[in-house]
C-alpha cells in the first residue's frame, strides 16, 4: 500500500503537513484513484468515516472545540483544541507496517481511551483525567489557529456543466475567481485551434466544444456557489456540530 507523501514532522512540529499533488485517496493516501474521486474505494471511505466517528467519544471527553486529523508516511496525528484552552494537544503515533492510517488512528484512539479509563479507575475525576492527558500531549509551539477551519467556497455545477468544464479542460478552481468569464473564453479559443474543421479538426468535437462554451457562459450569468468549512490537507472536526469534514 502506498501512503501520503506529506513531509515528515520533525522534532519541532509547528503545523500540519500541506497536501501534495497528484490527488491521493483521503483515507489511505494511495495515488491509485480514479479522476474526480476522493477515495480509492467505497470500503476505504467507510473505514475512515467509521474511525473518525469512533473518535467523537474521546473528543467529547476532551471537550474539544476543534480537532484535526492527518497522516504522513511515518505518523498518524490527531490535534485537539479544547474549548477552555488556547493550546493544542497533539496525539501522535507511528504508522505500523502494512496498515492503513485509519487502523493506526483507531489504535491511537483506543490507547488514549484506555489511558483515560485507567486514570478514572484509579480514583481520578473524569475532568482531571482529561486534563492530565491533554497536558501530557500539550504542544505550545503549534498555532491554535491552524486547526480552525476556513469556509471554502466552491462553484455549484450540474452534471452537464461539469462535463462541459471537462471539455474546455478547466478545473472548478478556474470558476472560483472573478476572472471566470475570461478563463472560459481563453480555454475555448485554445481548444478551438485544435478542433476547428478548417485546421483538420473533427466537426463533432468542435460542435461539442462550442456547446460547452455556450453552456459555461450561461453559468457565468448567474454563478452559484456552495461553501463548507474545512482544512487544507487535514480532516477537521468542529465540536459545536460534532462533525468531521474531509480535507480540501
Ligand atoms: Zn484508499
Amino acid at each position: 500500500m502506498e501512503s501520503s507523501t506529506h513531509p515528515v514532522p520533525s522534532g519541532k512540529i509547528a503545523g500540519r503537513p500541506k497536501p501534495t499533488r497528484p490527488k491521493r485517496c483521503l483515507s489511505c493516501g494511495t495515488s491509485l484513484i480514479k479522476p474526480n474521486r476522493r477515495y480509492c474505494s467505497k470500503a476505504c471511505r467507510h473505514q475512515i468515516n467509521w474511525v473518525l466517528s469512533l473518535s467523537k467519544g474521546l473528543l467529547r471527553t476532551f471537550n474539544a472545540r476543534y480537532a484535526a486529523f492527518c497522516f504522513t508516511h511515518e505518523h498518524v496525528i490527531l490535534d485537539v483544541l479544547p474549548v477552555w484552552s488556547k493550546e493544542i494537544s497533539r496525539f501522535i503515533c507511528a504508522r505500523s507496517n502494512g496498515k492503513k492510517p485509519a487502523e493506526d488512528l483507531k489504535n491511537l484512539i483506543l490507547e488514549s481511551g484506555r489511558e483515560w479509563h485507567h486514570l478514572v479507575n484509579n480514583n481520578t475525576s473524569k475532568s482531571y483525567a482529561s486534563l492530565s492527558l491533554l497536558t501530557k500531549n500539550n504542544k505550545e509551539n503549534i498555532d491554535p489557529g491552524s486547526i480552525k477551519p476556513d469556509a471554502k467556497v466552491r462553484p455549484r455545477l450540474s452534471k452537464h456543466e461539469t462535463s462541459c468544464l471537462k471539455i474546455l479542460r478547466l478545473d472548478r478552481e478556474d470558476l472560483s475567481s472573478d476572472e471566470h468569464k475570461r478563463k472560459i473564453r481563453t480555454a475555448y479559443k485554445t481548444m478551438a485551434k485544435l478542433h476547428h474543421p478548417d485546421v483538420g479538426g473533427d466537426a463533432g468535437k468542435f460542435r461539442q466544444l462550442a456547446e460547452a462554451h455556450q453552456q459555461m457562459l450561461l453559468w457565468t450569468q448567474n454563478p452559484q456557489y456552495t461553501s463548507r468549512k474545512a482544512l487544507q490537507g487535514s480532516w477537521s472536526y468542529d465540536g459545536y456540530t460534532n462533525r468531521w469534514s474531509p480535507p480540501l
